[in-house]
């Protein structure tokens, strides 16, 4: 994939204009052949797990999902949730980062997990995996208190791949993939506006 596609802003004002061919899909965990990510994204995620020796602690709930599978998962959550929850946890069809390959919803290794809004917790593992994952190129992709910004609820179980140097800049940062990519337009036009 080209380098442009992993900081591809994908959201309801963004829909998505490049999706990963099959080719490009590999299990995000060996051995859980139904959940994929782009190639890249997933050998970063199989590292970061394999660092934290976290195989049998965390588990992947949803990963790359077509078009069709967001439909159907926005189907599902406006019948069981209502139009309210489905909006602030589910993304429009055709504006999700999942149909991109380049998201991951994570869980603590439990019975009961919740699909739409797993349980990842602040601290233990999920902590630790937190604090590591820009250095692997994972960011979170929705904080708290960014609501107004990216549009989407807290989503502590919802990380994004945009490699490496760009995810721990926006960590640092404490920003947003919009707020990032804003920055780098409006440098991007300073630099032009010097010549
Ligand atoms: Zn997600």
């Amino acid at each position: 994939m080209k380098q442009d596609f992993y900081l591809q802003l994908v959201s309801s004002e963004h829909p998505i204009s490049q999706i990963p061919s099959k080719k490009d899909l590999i299990p995000a965990f060996p051995g859980i052949f139904d959940i994929l990510l782009e190639c890249r994204a997933a050998y970063a995620l199989r590292r970061l797990i394999k660092d934290l020796d976290a195989f049998d602690k965390i588990v992947p709930v949803s990963g790359f999902r077509t078009r069709q599978e967001q439909q159907d998962i926005w189907d599902q959550s406006l019948k069981d949730n209502g139009l309210a929850y489905t909006r602030q946890y589910v993304a429009v069809p055709g504006c999700s980062e999942h149909e991109m390959g380049l998201a991951i919803d994570l869980a603590l290794k439990q019975e009961q997990i919740d699909f739409i809004c797993p349980d990842f917790p602040q601290d233990g593992i999920c902590g630790k995996f937190r604090s590591l994952a820009p250095n692997y190129g994972f960011i979170l992709r929705y904080p708290k208190g960014k609501e107004a910004i990216t549009k989407i609820a807290w989503e502590p179980w919802h990380f994004r791949y945009v490699g490496i140097p760009h995810a721990k800049w926006i960590a640092e940062h404490q920003l947003t993939l919009e707020e990032y990519l804003c920055g780098q337009s409006i440098q991007n036009l300073s630099k032009v506006s010097t010549f």
